[in-house]
């Protein structure tokens, strides 16, 4: 039977008489269906990959892609009437992460499929996931986001264990979502979930009763956690992942043959930042009961678990009070305070400890001593983690520490999110960058002006259709002949979408006196601020203030528009990222581990403006310093401010005339009129008396640098071999070449263990 009799079958009536949202659930069958087909015979060792946050995005384009029938499903619809975008739009975005974290884990299960790599995830099926951002009087509001229909990605298994909170033992219930690997097998994404959980507690905006555990459970992802009820609601999340997690891993290696003496050899547990570091006292506790000695199971433990770190900003490290732990997790304070006590008689550092002197446990700390390896997410990051934030245990283990950069799917972000890109390149190189990403580097050749005037119009075409999506989805107008340059990422004070604003406004001022500028440019913004984070939602204010202002002014929207996309996630990043020449990464060196939104950007022909921080490092080595624009004090310079405490911003705004307008225009009438004074006040008193992150440092060569790429823009086609070199050297980030990494070096699954001679006859 051919695929448009299978899909109509499916449907149950002609396809021309479906509406998008059936044909997205018949497609979502048959996809289904096909990637339980492709599950192979699990070989000996498995990785396991456990992570709070999974990022997914909507699946079923990728799946389409990944199952190689992506253009025979887009013709089909199309012979009856029929659009895929369309189809895709009828599909719920899974709402199951929060930024870069759950991003690079959503990447890294599709490249391990990809590869044949025996694998899974292992998550909660959070109900109402992160919240849903709405904008209402130029602020952030928090909404529930259920994203979860009757007919999902979510198949319901028969499993389920008991988890024990004290005297509350809840039973949990296994969703499993397929990742179907490109022309290759399926693994699982395993999604822990209790059927008590109750979506009729909520109640004002994302407000509920933190206290019901049974009911509340898994009903958000990183609950608000400035109060004690929400900090313990944490621990239950993360120790229901944990527990849930070992138990299944211990059982699917005894189905296997393991006898528990030899877990190394059949699972590798990779922590995903400290979310899952409970795992380790879980296992050592599941191994106990399971009848081996306390010791040998600290020493299988040890040989089992992987850390990765994300984050060297001590604030994000988590420390859990051992008060918390006694009430929500009893059971694993005893072994806690051993792991302890053995690191305090061997050694004397009070860094090194695990439970310190306030009585707080270092989860990280944990993860360092009781796992084999601990790794940085780029090269910058892990030299800082292994010189400065972690020195004392890269002393004691230097040789657990080891660097792998982080990268991305080029399925998802490049063949499905800018077809004509990938179109284009296909039709130049042939398709044999899709399966093995050096090939790409061959498209470098292709810089003829012919070529390049291509590679524009493809630009082109992707701004109009950004163009078009903002109007239909939010209403904004913009302009397809200006500069695109676009912020993406969650707000953080260390990723400074303060310091484009004051540039802004800077622009904003020049154009009312009279300087225009010869393009106009669109600046675009997105980032969701955490609930609780009080500055950061004062920097969305004054960005949406700005927004109204500068839009709603004729003499100036002509040549500058401010635009902050609502709701910020996978589906938006997929519509703006082909559509930006400006990609803004800007961070205060030494602070962003290493970005992926970067990797994105550079893929899809945008030039970077960023400073020496995380992977821009690595982008800048590859594309060479005219191909990207860098600025901004090192790494070094900054960690020493911070060593002598010397940084102090009101000294930069009294030298500088324009930093100084532009920080006063923040209290200045034109936005107060829009705005709110508290959040602007507060804003600019963060600004004059704190900044932390040292925003007004680098902020004149950040405009100084800006101005130039403006500049440099102008010539259109030096421009686009800019865009040219940086497509080209985009091979290096392709989160394949971090997976095949991560297996060399740390998780050594051979090709028994991931069974790829099985897996050449799904290829055929
Ligand atoms: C890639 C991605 C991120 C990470 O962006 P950074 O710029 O690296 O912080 C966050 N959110 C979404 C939706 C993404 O796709």
């Amino acid at each position: 039977m051919n695929f448009a009799e299978n899909l109509k079958k499916q449907c149950g009536k002609e396809i021309s008489q479906c509406s998008n949202h059936e044909l997205y659930e018949a497609l979502l069958a048959l996809v289904q269906k096909e990637a339980i087909c492709r599950e192979s015979r699990e070989g000996k060792k498995k990785i396991y990959y456990i992570s709070a946050e999974f990022l997914i995005g909507k699946l079923l384009s990728n799946n389409l892609i990944n199952l190689g029938w992506y253009d025979e499903v887009r013709d089909v619809l199309a012979a009856n009437g029929k659009n895929i975008c369309e189809v895709e739009e009828a599909e719920p975005e899974p709402s199951l992460g929060n930024g870069g974290l759950g991003r690079l884990a959503a990447c890294f299960l599709d490249s391990m499929a990809g590869l044949g790599l025996n694998g899974a995830g292992i998550g909660l099926n959070y109900h109402l996931g992160l919240f849903k951002q709405e904008f209402k009087d130029e602020l952030q509001k928090e909404m529930p986001n259920p994203w979860i229909e009757e007919k999902s990605w979510l198949i319901r298994r028969d499993v389920s264990y008991p988890v024990q909170f004290g005297r509350l033992t809840v039973h949990s219930r296994l969703y499993d979502i397929a990742v179907t690997g490109y022309r290759n097998r399926t693994d699982w994404l395993h999604l822990f979930d209790v059927e008590s959980v109750d979506e009729g507690i909520v109640g004002e905006g994302i407000s509920f009763d933190k206290d019901d555990i049974a009911k509340n459970l898994t009903l958000f992802l990183y609950p608000d956690d400035s109060d004690e009820a929400g900090r313990k609601l944490r621990i239950y999340q993360q120790y229901f992942m944990v527990s849930n997690g070992a138990q299944m891993i211990l059982d699917e290696c005894v189905k296997k043959g393991c006898t528990l003496h030899d877990l190394p050899d059949y699972a590798v547990i990779q922590i995903n930042d400290t979310h899952p570091s409970m795992i380790i006292p879980e296992l050592i506790r599941l191994l106990t009961m399971r009848g081996i000695g306390f010791d040998e199971a600290v020493e299988i433990v040890k040989k089992t678990c992987a850390y990765t770190n994300h984050t060297i900003l001590a604030e994000a490290l988590e420390k859990w009070p051992i008060a918390y732990l006694k009430e929500v997790v009893p059971q694993l304070v005893p072994i806690i305070e051993i792991l302890d006590d053995r690191i305090r008689r061997r050694h004397d550092k009070e860094s090194v400890a695990i439970i310190d002197r306030e009585d707080r446990v270092h989860m990280a700390n944990m993860d360092i001593h009781y796992g084999f390896s601990v790794n940085g997410v780029a090269y910058l990051h892990t030299e800082i983690l292994k010189n400065t934030e972690l020195k004392d245990f890269y002393e004691l283990y230097p040789e657990k520490f080891n660097n792998k950069t982080n990268g991305i799917t080029f399925r998802r972000w490049l063949l499905h999110c800018n077809h004509p890109l990938a179109d284009y390149i296909t039709g130049k190189i042939g398709a044999g960058y899709k399966k093995d990403v050096k090939e790409l580097e061959k498209i470098g050749k292709f810089d003829d002006e012919a070529s390049l005037r291509q590679l524009l119009e493809i630009k082109h075409q992707n701004k109009r259709m950004l163009k078009r999506y903002l109007m239909e989805t939010q209403g904004i107008e913009i302009d397809e002949n200006s500069i695109f340059d676009i912020q993406i990422k969650r707000l953080h004070e260390y990723k400074r979408q303060q310091m484009n604003v004051l540039y802004v406004i800077h622009k904003y001022l020049e154009i009312k006196k009279g300087k225009l500028p010869t393009t106009p440019i669109t600046v675009i913004f997105g980032a969701k601020a955490a609930p609780a984070y009080v500055i950061a939602k004062d920097i969305i204010h004054l960005i949406l203030c700005l927004e109204k202002l500068v839009n709603g002014d004729p003499k100036v929207n002509p040549y500058l528009r401010v635009v902050m996309v609502e709701n910020y996630n996978v589906t938006e990043a997929e519509k703006l990222i082909p559509a930006c020449d400006i990609s803004e990464q800007i961070s205060l060196a030494s602070k962003e581990a290493s970005g992926t939104g970067n990797m994105k950007f550079m893929l899809n022909g945008a030039v970077t403006l960023g400073t020496m921080d995380g992977a821009n490092v690595e982008i800048a080595d590859l594309v060479g310093e005219e191909n990207i624009y860098i600025f901004g004090e090192s790494s070094e310079t900054v960690i020493e401010h911070y060593e002598k405490a010397d940084y102090v911003s009101k000294d930069y705004y009294e030298k500088n005339e324009d930093i100084k307008e532009a920080v006063d225009f923040i209290i200045g009438e034109e936005l107060m009129k829009i705005g709110r004074k508290e959040n602007l006040q507060r804003l600019y008193d963060e600004l004059m008396n704190k900044d932390w992150f040292m925003t007004l440092l680098d902020y004149e060569d950040y405009a100084r640098v800006r101005e130039q790429a403006y500049a440099d823009y102008e010539d259109r086609l030096g421009w686009a071999k800019k865009m040219l070199v940086n497509i080209s050297k985009a091979g290096f980030f392709s989160s394949d070449r971090t997976i095949e990494e991560y297996n060399r070096d740390i998780w050594k699954l051979n090709g028994e263990d991931s069974r790829k001679e099985a897996d050449e006859k799904i290829m055929k």
